[in-house]
């Protein structure tokens, strides 16, 4: 393989038309940056940053896959100087809040899953937004108890929860990392201020918000520069936001935590500025709350499955005790029905995956949330996915949606309950990395700001967007009379979807993986996992394989695989599939005995991401 080049493309920059925001942006400098830092002073008279779009690389020396091309070449190069892959990770993810602002940033949470070659050990950081200490259960609901509407409260101050996204690269580049912070954000200010060239992906998400930005001067004037979305190989610039990153590089994350930038996300949550002069729903956020916030170094989950260890991301996300519970159940499947996964045909494959997950979001419904007692260990344990497969599987039939919820409590009973709940679905934003380097550290990180678009509200003269992830909260139980460990609470965090996943073979690393897609992100990872471990694809071809999404309500299949004579089959059977255009977009970087690297991004889904290698074979 030819080795990309991955220099930053000064020739584009005389070939594509600057339409970004940069005039209106530059009124609205935060104050502590309003000179540039000297690396990147003269930024943004060099023209866009351009890098590669390949989905796949192999090699060795380090890896890095995101979805997006200028994230990657951006992690490559910390990996090229010697950083490690916690320094990479952050850098990217970095860059990503500049050129996926709809997807990530500043203004969100995320989760680091990472191991660490010296110690041999996995482990994860929560930087997940927390509710204000204001909230209590019924935040969420009217005077009468009823839930206020979802999507009139996505766009308001209301939803809007302490962001994360800083403490956790703070605390990665401190605790994991070997470069200062504000080394590793240096690149995220350039590209910001340097812009990027608009592609299909990004002008699409900009007009599918178009309505909701134009409702907020400081949205518009950044993100519908002269008034709509950029067009496609136009150059987006955001020197507000290469301001916020200056910040943060200069002044350190107490700029958001205990300063001048936290001061700007509490006025804007708590008073959204509207462009029309109408109210949204306020927020509650106080410098308290943000004072109060912390990254959380916390243990995985930890699941076997096929002789590997699988880590995950406990709670506040459900991700890793799905995705556990998932591959917990289809061997559960294996020894009901005597024939491993990978020796049945693709019906029966994608049958018992669709039952698997189905039965895993059941239970995550029911026992997952930011409480204190949450039973991962039950959840995860075999002898429990054993007794959920006894009570649900039947290899010849879908189960009727929606599935009972189980009981972890070690009654082994093959008894369902007819407890059923049926859960909202709905699938957003967000952006997943995976990061090797040449120690074989190992970064699977995936971040947020809920919705496409986050809440819709920017923070003016920082350029970024505020999350929305408060809305991740049930807001009244999913059951009444059911326990519900997702309605909001004081400082709570809530239930993620949020998958990203290691698995090591005897201590050793050999893949990372993660997606985006809310509460798909679940099937996404299991599905890839389960693609490349049991049935044989390569990493590129399971990450691209047309993909099912069945979450106990909602059964969704991309077209290729619905209108397929498998899809028949499954339909046959009584999966009641609806039609999605798209499922996730993974990134994966698997790590053979060799030495030799093979990273994978979605090659086609969002418009496809980008992965490379320090030294491609
Ligand atoms: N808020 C979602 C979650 O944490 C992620 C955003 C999305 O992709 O929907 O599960």
């Amino acid at each position: 393989m030819t080795r990309p080049a991955l220099t930053a493309g000064l020739v584009a920059a005389m070939l594509v038309p600057a339409v970004a925001g940069s005039a209106a942006a530059a009124s609205g400098a935060p104050p502590g940056a309003a000179s540039s830092g000297a690396a990147v002073s003269s930024a943004a008279g060099r023209g866009p940053v351009t890098a590669p779009r390949n989905a796949t690389a192999v090699g060795t020396g380090g890896a890095v896959a995101s979805v997006d091309p200028v994230a990657t070449m951006e992690g490559l190069k910390v990996l090229e100087a010697g950083g490690n892959a916690a320094d990479a990770a952050v850098a990217t993810a970095a860059v990503l809040g500049v050129t996926e602002p709809f997807s990530s940033g500043i203004g969100g949470g995320g989760f680091l899953v990472y191991y660490d070659a010296k110690t041999t050990k996995v482990t994860t950081v929560d930087s997940r937004e927390a509710a204000p200490a204001t909230f209590t259960s019924r935040t969420f609901t009217k005077p009468d108890g009823t839930p206020l509407d979802f999507f009139t409260t996505v766009t308001s101050g209301l939803s809007v929860g302490v962001p994360g996204t800083p403490a956790l690269w703070d605390l990665t580049a401190r605790r994991y990392g070997t470069r200062p912070l504000s080394q590793l954000l240096a690149p995220a200010e350039e590209v910001a201020r340097r812009g990027f060239v608009v592609d299909d992906t990004y002008r699409q998400q900009t007009l599918d918000n178009a309505a909701r930005f134009a409702g907020f001067p400081a949205t518009a004037s950044v993100f519908l520069p002269g008034g709509s979305a950029p067009a496609v190989g136009s150059v987006f610039r955001n020197p507000q936001m290469a301001n916020a990153y200056h910040a943060l590089r200069t002044l350190g994350v107490d700029t958001l935590y205990h300063g001048a930038m936290g001061q700007a996300v509490v006025a804007t949550a708590q008073h959204p500025v509207t462009t029309d002069g109408s109210t949204v729903y306020p927020g509650q956020l106080t410098m308290g709350d943000l004072a109060a916030y912390d990254a959380r170094v916390l243990a995985p989950t930890r699941t076997t499955y096929r002789g590997l260890d699988v880590w995950g991301m406990p709670v506040p996300s459900s991700g890793g005790i799905a995705v556990g519970e998932t591959l917990n159940l289809l061997e559960a499947y294996d020894r009901q029905t005597g024939t491993p996964l990978s020796k049945v045909d693709e019906v029966q494959y994608l049958h018992r995956f669709s039952e698997a997950t189905a039965t895993a979001f059941a239970d995550r419904n029911r026992w997952v949330g930011s409480v204190p007692d949450v039973p991962t260990q039950a959840l995860l344990s075999q002898p429990f996915a054993n007794e959920r497969a006894c009570q649900l599987f039947d290899p010849m039939t879908a189960h009727a949606r929606p599935l009972p919820f189980g009981q972890p409590d070690g009654s082994s009973s093959c008894t369902p309950t007819t407890a059923a709940q049926t859960p909202a679905g709905i699938e957003h934003g967000t952006t997943h990395l995976t990061v090797a380097d040449r120690w074989g550290n190992v970064a699977s990180y995936t971040l947020t700001i809920e919705q496409t678009g986050g809440s819709g509200i920017t923070v003016p003269g920082y350029g970024f967007l505020l999350n929305n992830e408060l809305t991740d909260f049930d807001f009244v139980p999913i059951t009444p009379g059911v326990p519900d460990p997702n309605l909001p609470g004081p400082g709570k965090r809530p239930r993620s979807s949020m998958s990203p996943t290691i698995i090591t073979q005897d201590g050793r690393p050999v893949m990372g993986v993660g997606s985006p897609g809310g509460a798909t992100i679940i099937t996404t990872v299991a599905q890839v996992v389960t693609e490349y471990l049991d049935r044989g694809l390569s990493l590129k071809d399971a990450i691209a394989a047309a993909r099912l999404s069945s979450r106990n309500g909602a059964e969704q299949a991309e077209p290729a695989l619905l209108d397929s004579a498998v899809g028949t089959a499954l339909q046959a059977m009584g999966h009641q599939l609806v039609s999605t255009p798209e499922i996730g977009a993974a990134t994966a970087i698997v790590l053979r005995q060799d030495g030799t690297m093979h990273a994978a991004a979605e090659p086609t889904r969002r418009g496809g991401g980008a992965a490379a290698v320090v030294d491609p074979r």
